[in-house]
């Protein structure tokens, strides 16, 4: 491995650094003692993610949109720029698909300069609403490719077409990792998002506003674990590109996530039913296979223990203790 700097220090580049997933993966990073590049617009990211790491000598943070050509020196790229939650992919979408593309693009070319490698934060999103359950890596997926949903899946399908064909046309080392639904500490409150909102919602015991009749299920995948996961593809042997399945095989209904948060937290809230969005996918779970027999991976924090300990982190961040909790 070439390395760009006269020290020893593997020196990382980690786009979309300060945003949920980023800046925990910028923590892990600099805690095996690497130097960390923190790239981002903070469009939906926040100072806030990293502030506890701007004192560190090997942490550099560079506001910066991958739309744009990137010239700097290091071993490896996370490529994570992107908004991910639909209320912020779906705020201007047109900058979405650029984001991904325009971004993979750039990103690539950088790599290819460096013939370094670089991993892509791809999504469960690529296989749309499936028609099969749980989903593999080989499933081509069921998107729709004009509708609302369509400028993240499809930028996201076409920035895992860019990865593939630099591997095959100029050799350059990828990883793809396909994302399943995360939750943890530093997600954005007013992401939209199911975990966040519920959360929220239920801590100043508002209405849960479950999207349909709230049998549409999601597998959820605590922020830690998925980290790690993104960390072991990284260091995989180089012919092993993925793509692979990140996420949490534990699937349950929103109705059932609702339920939970509310007994956790003890609140007040009533479930009320909202209008369904349209190409809400009814069902995703992982099949995790190939994650287990390459990355000997496989997440066992409970929906329930992860889901305790992102309430704690949403009561810190408003200022709300549950009920439960005060008495
Ligand atoms: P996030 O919105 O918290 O983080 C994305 C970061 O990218 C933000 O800090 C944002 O400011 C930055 N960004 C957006 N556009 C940019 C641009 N043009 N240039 C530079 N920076 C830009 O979201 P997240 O949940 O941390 O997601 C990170 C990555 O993981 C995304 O690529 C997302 O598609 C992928 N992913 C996440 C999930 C999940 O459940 N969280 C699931 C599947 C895939
Ligand atoms: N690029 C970059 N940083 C680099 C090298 C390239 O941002 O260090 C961008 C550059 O804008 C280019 C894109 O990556 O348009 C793709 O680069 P590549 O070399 O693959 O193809 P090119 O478009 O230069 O033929
Ligand atoms: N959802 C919901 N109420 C909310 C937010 C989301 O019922 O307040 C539903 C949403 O319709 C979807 C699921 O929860 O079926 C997960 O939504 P999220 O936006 O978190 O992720 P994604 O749809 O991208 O998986």
């Amino acid at each position: 491995m070439l390395k760009r700097n006269y020290n020893s220090r593997k020196r990382i580049l980690v786009t979309g650094g300060a945003g949920f997933l980023g800046s925990h993966l910028c923590d892990r990073l600099l805690e095996s003692g690497a130097e960390v590049l923190c790239v981002d617009n903070l469009f939906t990211g926040t100072k806030r993610n990293i502030e506890h790491l701007l004192g560190n000598p090997r942490f550099e943070f560079l506001r910066h949109d991958v739309t744009i050509p990137l010239y700097v020196e290091v071993d490896e790229i996370y490529n994570l720029a992107c908004p991910a939650s639909p209320i912020h992919y779906q705020h201007d979408p047109v900058q979405t698909t650029k984001t991904s593309v325009h971004g993979a693009i750039n990103m690539l070319g950088l790599a290819r300069r460096l013939k370094c490698p670089i991993l892509q934060a791809s999504t469960s999103e690529v296989y749309g609403d499936a028609l099969v359950s749980p989903q593999a890596e080989g499933y081509w997926g069921n998107v729709n490719p004009i509708g609302v949903r369509s400028c993240y899946d499809e930028g996201k399908r076409c920035a895992e077409t860019l990865f593939f064909d630099y591997n095959r046309q100029h050799g350059l080392p990828i990883k793809v990792v396909r994302i399943f639904n995360t939750y943890g500490p530093r997600m954005h409150p007013q992401d939209g998002r199911v975990v966040s909102n519920f959360i929220r919602q239920a801590l100043y015991d508002e209405d849960i506003t479950i999207y349909g009749d709230g049998s549409q299920t999601r597998s959820f995948c605590y922020v830690d674990e998925l980290i790690d996961g993104m960390i072991r593809m990284m260091g995989t042997e180089e012919n092993f590109t993925g793509p692979v399945n990140l996420g949490n095989p534990q699937e349950c209904t929103v109705k059932q996530l609702a339920e939970m948060i509310v007994a956790q937290t003890g609140s007040r809230s009533q479930l009320v039913s909202r209008e369904l969005p349209s190409d809400d996918p009814v069902q995703r779970r992982p099949d995790i296979a190939l994650a287990r027999a390459h990355l000997d991976w496989e997440p066992s924090v409970e929906l329930s223990q992860g889901i305790a300990r992102t309430i704690a982190y949403f009561e810190d961040l408003l200022g709300k203790k549950s009920r439960q909790m005060q008495s």
